[in-house]
């Protein structure tokens, strides 16, 4: 029998010796123990954060930005030498296909460092003169680190956001203690051999394992050391980890869940469209914040691009990670799953008619301890149905027909939650017009997912607070003093 790795937090710069509860770490594919666990205690997290303030008060404190992009870029080169490794621990742990991970996942992680080092390395001092009759002053901003900042993440993208976060704080000068989701452990671990490897001193990079509540996660946002929080999750949690940390008024930066919507007007070029919206439908099994649940159609164009959509979800094909014919992986896990397919039931309860899909795949014996499902399309829903309001983060979506511009706006708006939203026309003023009138903090026009890591990068209302994205992270890690000298 193969030995299974047993995954420690990682804490001052030593993986940690033992002692908390062990759990398993298992595949979504095939339903076999990847790894075993080690969950951090009060005392663990203690340290970790406690090592996060002796950096701070050490030799990272006292880095000078060249230096620290200087460590950041190393970070990234060491990314891409260890490249393989960090891509098996995220298809061990996901179940995405490999072709995905190495194009989304692992290439994003190296890229997040360097945009990081690139935003720091050109960034300058808000500076400016004011005058008024009480005075001229030349006013200049310093930009701090905030401290110890605690980082939380979720299953579906781990290295990925993990970085996305961890880059920019970093380059900051802060410290992190990183909660990565206990579905997913594996490649955070990684991180930090390759963060160690790349002459960061220890204690600036701290791994804590284990759950939400009661557990490593609550310990971090209830802990007294820690000076901010950023997550990325689901929106009930953001809230709780909001109150967590209500009593020292800590900032938070929060990207959350989403209901996306796009919207598909009649002038749209079909097929372009209709590839763009499985894209966004299917990507990463559905598993992704930013993936269209709801689909707006005008009439004209509704039965076509319904069948386009139909067509597309009935070619998407399931397997092994390194088969190159698979498109498509399993959900996280088998509990992930019961959610989804509650919400199957839930469209038929509705009344929904489905289009494609629906169920689970019989993909035989090799693959019957996974968490595979098919993906899943419907029409004759409307906005007042539970499944076009809650988000249920898999390969599914509603398609409701619209007539007007304004009422298309009206019913992608109609959301409690504001994260992304595409639109698909030929028309440019249009496309502009609608775009912009989105309720969400990131909107496509004729495109989906198409980043620029300096961008702003956030959602409205459910969907968090707050951006991340080049200038718009540092402004997040880091707190401006402004000192004003009279002239
Ligand atoms: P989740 O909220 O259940 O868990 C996320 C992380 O929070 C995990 O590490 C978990 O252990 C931890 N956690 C849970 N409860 C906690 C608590 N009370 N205190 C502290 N930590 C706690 O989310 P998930 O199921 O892992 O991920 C899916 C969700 O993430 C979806 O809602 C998705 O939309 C969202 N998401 C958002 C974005 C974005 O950028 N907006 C990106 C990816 C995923």
């Amino acid at each position: 029998m193969k030995d299974i790795t047993v995954l420690r937090s990682f804490v001052g710069g030593q993986f940690t010796a033992g002692g908390g509860d062990l759990f398993d770490n298992v595949s979504p594919v095939d339903g076999t123990v990847v790894a075993r666990v080690e969950e951090a205690d009060q005392a663990v997290v203690d340290r970790a954060v406690r090592a996060g303030r002796v950096a701070l008060d050490g030799a990272w404190g006292r880095t000078s930005d060249a230096d620290r992009v200087a460590v950041l870029r190393r970070i990234a080169d060491r990314i891409d030498e260890r490249f393989d490794d960090l891509l098996a621990a995220e298809v061990a742990d996901t179940g995405k296909p490999f072709d995905l991970a190495r194009r989304l996942d692992v290439s994003r992680a190296a890229a997040n460092f360097r945009a990081a080092a690139d935003t720091v390395a050109g960034a300058g001092l808000d500076s400016f003169l004011s005058e008024s009759p009480a005075g001229r002053a030349l006013n200049y901003a310093i930009r701090k680190p905030l401290g110890v900042v605690g980082v939380i993440v979720p299953w579906n993208l781990p290295l990925l956001l993990l970085t996305w976060k961890v880059a920019p704080a970093l380059a900051a000068g802060n410290a992190v203690v990183v909660k990565p989701s206990e579905e997913t452990p594996s490649s955070a671990t990684l991180l930090a051999e390759i963060i160690t490897e790349a002459g960061a001193p220890d204690g600036v990079y701290n791994v804590i394992h284990g759950f939400g509540p009661g557990s490593a996660g609550e310990f971090l946002t209830s802990h007294p050391g820690i000076d901010a929080v950023t997550f990325t999750g689901e929106s009930r949690t953001g809230s709780a980890i909001m109150q967590a940390v209500a009593p020292r008024v800590l900032p938070v930066s929060f990207e959350l869940g989403g209901k996306n919507a796009a919207v598909v007007f009649d002038d749209a070029d079909l097929g372009r469209a209709v590839a763009g919206l499985a894209r966004s439908t299917f990507t990463n099994t559905g598993q992704i914040c930013l993936c269209t649940e709801r689909i707006y159609v005008q009439r004209g164009v509704f039965d076509e691009v319904a069948a386009g959509l139909a067509e597309h979800a009935d070619a998407l094909r399931f397997g092994k990670p390194s088969d190159p014919e698979t498109t498509t992986g399993p959900l996280i896990s088998r509990q992930h799953r019961q959610k989804v397919l509650s919400y199957y039931e839930l469209a038929e309860q509705e009344g929904a008619k489905l289009l494609a899909g629906g169920g689970i795949p019989d993909l035989g014996p090799e693959f019957e301890g996974g968490a595979w499902v098919r993906p899943a399309l419907w029409t004759g829903l409307d906005n007042s149905h539970r499944t076009l309001r809650e988000e249920i983060f898999g390969p599914v979506a509603a398609l409701v027909p619209f007539d007007t511009e304004d009422e298309a706006i009206r019913l992608a708006n109609d959301s409690d939650y504001g994260l992304a939203g595409s639109v698909w026309t030929t028309d440019l003023e249009r496309g502009h017009r609608v775009a912009g009138a989105l309720r969400v903090g990131m909107s496509w026009v004729n495109t989906w997912y198409l980043r620029d890591l300096r961008s702003p990068f956030g959602g409205v209302g459910l969907s968090g607070i707050g951006r991340e994205g080049g200038v718009h992270s540092l402004h997040f890690y880091t707190e401006p003093t402004n000192v004003c000298v009279a002239l």
